[in-house]
């Protein structure tokens, strides 16, 4: 015993000398008093103690001055036995405000001590400065110390591990904090990895591997180096075996795993599993990994919004059935390649043709396939395609590389027929080309030019068309023109105008063609020709063609009433045919009117006749049983095969002026001849329109055309002058 005492006072002796050594070995304390006595007499009533195996080492100061020198120099100093008067009445207790104020030490113990009871310092400042005892100095004997210092040191450790908690625990709060905000895999991995590190006190290395969805392949999230390279492969590709076999023990025995090297935590969820593989340098005791644990709850509480998110984002930026980006998707991307000067890339944007056909007389299954094995044909085709996107129903976008995008074999390869299901299926496009170097910063902007370039294509009926700046002021002028037009409409501005059409043989007027009139307000007319296929493409034929049905009924009437006995025709345009009822409606304006269906004439075109035969042969049975009449406009122009006309109950063909126009010079009359025996052959009568002098009367006359409508009978003319005309 005397000689440990020995030694332990040697140490002592030495100990405000060597300051960092072997702090945890001892417990420090601290005596402050300037009388030599009190030193020598705590130091031989204290010599021998051990608390929890640890002795006591002793620090002396003589002054509050030095007691403070020596507390900044020995933060490892966790007992202060400090006396009260020294140099001043106050000196202890200045040292207790400065240690705790200045030096912002909490955690150090103190326990003052006096000679004179008159000196004891008020309670105030006991409780304000956490002063743990306060003693006489009569009091110094070792029992009483003892369990004073034991008191003391016991609290002192407490603190010490509540504030060692609370340094874990602010770290836990800013590790979740620095992981919360991630939206994507990566970033997240990272930072999850480089926070775990922070709290186990090792260097971030490691991965975090795991399975979003239930029963999905075990793919790599994030992490650091080496394993950064790769993120979304399989975790098979990592080139450390070590790792996988960890990652899998954990999931294997649904527990965290630990070795010397590594720990490998288990974040298990309802249906996904995921797992951190972290190296440390020494196995992390248990108070980090409780540590650990707190934080892993945030981390899971991340994966699940990171998966979250990423199924919202899927929603909002994945079309549903192709798996594609959607528009809005695209429209998000394309602006970040608007790069100037840049002029590298094509922007393609395909629409399939009569889609609406397939998912209506197909069915629904069969048109969502059909997009399916157009996408598929798009990414077979355009390998060094970039950002296929689905950007409407029917119509795909897609950037191309301009030096090898070849129009031709693009479509060729595009047209080749898909085979869907059981159908083979050929089909046609209307394809809007746009260059990079005209792509806008806005990338809705970008997808408007494609779409000019695409529109334009399905008007002029062609397949392909490039943007141009041009194409867009047409389609500005066309948009205002349709906009002034649904006004004027609206406003019953419109006017509905006759042109007179006669028998060959006797020339008498057999009917009249209603066409309608656009009047300018400035005493013109813009053209029908101008502005019916601006109304057909805006959907407002439909109204017009209706409104037109109705004057003509009107004036039928009238014209009956004052003796005229003449049909009146009304031209009919696609959108019109396509109306289901469009039979029923013609059959009931007719019957509003108490017109005689035999007076009402239906002109249309081939393509109203071609669009779908069946429907088409219905709709006109109906009307020809009701006693309304059809006829083949501008015959000759479009693509009628002969066994089809052959179907259709018809009532007239109608010569295309075309054909008219340039007998007898430029033309012979072939075609017009052609079609007057045709409709002889068919037992449809045949009436040539655009008829401007007497010879074209002859020649139509001895081809035995029927009947005859032109100029040189009678221009279009409003009804007053139609009324006036046949009464002369
Ligand atoms: P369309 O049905 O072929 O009408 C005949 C066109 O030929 C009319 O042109 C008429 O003015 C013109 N025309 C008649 N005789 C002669 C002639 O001797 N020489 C020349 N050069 N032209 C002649 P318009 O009135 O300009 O109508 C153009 C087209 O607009 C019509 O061609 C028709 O397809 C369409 N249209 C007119 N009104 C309507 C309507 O109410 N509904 C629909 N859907 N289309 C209409
Ligand atoms: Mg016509
Ligand atoms: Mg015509």
């Amino acid at each position: 015993m005397a000689s440990e005492q020995e030694e332990f006072l040697f140490a002592d002796q030495d100990s405000t000398h060597d300051s960092q050594d072997t702090v945890s070995a001892y417990w420090d304390v601290l005596v402050v008093d300037d009388d030599p006595e009190i030193h020598s007499v705590t130091k031989l009533a204290l010599s021998g103690v051990e608390f929890w195996g640890r002795a006591l080492k002793f620090h002396h100061a003589y002054s509050g001055k030095e007691a403070l020198e020596v507390l900044s120099q020995h933060p490892e100093i966790c007992i202060l036995l400090l006396d009260v008067v020294m140099e001043s009445d106050d000196a202890g207790l200045s040292v207790v405000k400065k240690v705790r104020d200045e030096f912002g030490n909490y955690a150090v113990r103190i326990i003052l001590r006096t000679g004179q009871p008159g000196y004891a310092p008020e309670e105030k400042v006991i409780r304000e400065y956490d002063i743990n005892d306060y003693k006489m100095k009569t009091e110094l004997t070792r029992g009483k110390l003892v369990t004073s210092l034991l008191t003391a040191i016991r609290s002192y450790q407490q603190i010490c591990e509540l504030e060692q908690q609370s340094l874990a625990l602010t770290n836990i709060l800013e590790a979740s904090h620095a992981i919360l905000g991630h939206t994507d895999m990566p970033s997240f991995g990272l930072s999850v990895v480089n926070q775990l590190a922070k709290i186990l006190g090792s260097e971030p290395h490691g991965l975090v591997a795991g399975a979003i969805e239930k029963d999905a392949k075990v793919l790599v999230f994030g992490g650091t180096q080496p394993y950064l390279t790769h993120i979304g492969q399989g975790l098979e590709q990592i080139d450390n075996g070590r790792v996988i076999m960890q990652v899998q023990n954990c999931f294997d025995m649904d527990a965290h795993q630990q070795t010397d090297h590594d720990v490998t935590f288990l974040l298990q969820g309802k249906n996904r599993r995921a797992a951190i593989y972290l190296e440390v340098a020494e196995p992390p005791n248990a108070a980090q990994m409780q540590f650990a644990e707190i934080f892993l709850t945030n981390v899971s509480v991340g994966l699940d919004n990171i998966k979250l998110i990423n199924e919202l984002r899927d929603v909002a930026y994945k079309d549903a059935l192709t798996r594609l980006p959607n528009r809005a998707n695209f429209v998000d991307q394309i602006a970040q390649y608007c790069q100037p000067e840049q002029d590298r890339l094509v922007f393609v944007l395909i629409d399939i043709a009569q889609f609406s056909d397939i998912n209506n007389g197909l069915g629904q299954e069969v048109g969502n396939l059909l997009l399916l094995a157009v996408k598929e044909r798009l990414q077979q085709e355009c390998p060094q395609g970039e950002l296929l996107s689905r950007i409407g129903a029917d119509v795909f976008g897609v950037l191309l590389p301009k030096q090898s995008f070849d129009e031709t074999l693009f479509l060729d390869a595009l047209t080749v027929p898909y085979q869907v299901g059981e159908h083979v299926l050929t089909m046609h496009f209307h394809i809007g080309v746009c260059c990079q170097s005209d792509f806008s910063q806005q990338g809705l902007e970008t997808l408007k030019l494609a779409y000019i370039a695409l529109n334009q294509a399905k008007q002029a009926r062609q397949t392909l068309n490039w943007y141009s700046s041009d194409l867009e002021e047409k389609m500005a002028w066309r948009l205002g023109l349709i906009r002034q037009l649904r006004q004027d409409f609206e406003q019953r501005k419109l006017e509905v105008w006759y042109q007179p059409q006669l028998c060959l043989q006797s020339e008498a007027v057999i009917g009249c063609e209603a066409l309608l009139r656009w009047p300018t307000g400035k005493g013109d007319y813009i053209s029908p020709a101008v502005f019916v296929p601006l109304a057909e493409d805006a959907g407002l034929i439909v109204e017009i063609g209706q409104w037109v049905l109705e004057q003509a009924c009107v004036m039928q009437k009238q014209l009956s009433s004052l003796g005229h006995d003449i049909s009146v025709a009304v031209n009919v345009s696609v959108p019109q045919f396509k109306v289901s009822n469009y039979a029923q409606q013609v059959k009931q304006t007719i019957l509003d009117h108490d017109v005689e269906p035999q007076k009402i004439e239906l002109e249309v075109t081939e393509s109203v006749v071609m669009d779908e035969i069946n429907t088409v042969v219905h709709t006109l049975s109906e009307l020809k049983s009701f006693g309304v009449e059809v006829a083949i406009d501008d015959f000759g122009t479009g693509f009628s095969s002969l066994s089809y006309l052959q179907k259709l109950p018809l009532a007239r063909l109608k010569i295309d002026r075309a054909f008219v126009k340039g007998i007898p010079h430029e033309d012979s009359g072939a075609i017009a001849e052609l079609v007057t025996s045709l409709g002889r052959h068919l037992g449809l009568k045949t009436i040539a329109e655009g008829v401007e002098t007497q010879e074209q009367v002859d020649i139509l006359r001895a081809l035995g055309c029927d009947e005859v409508q032109g100029f040189f009978f009678a221009k279009p003319m409003a009804e007053a002058d139609l009324l006036a005309y046949l009464k002369s």
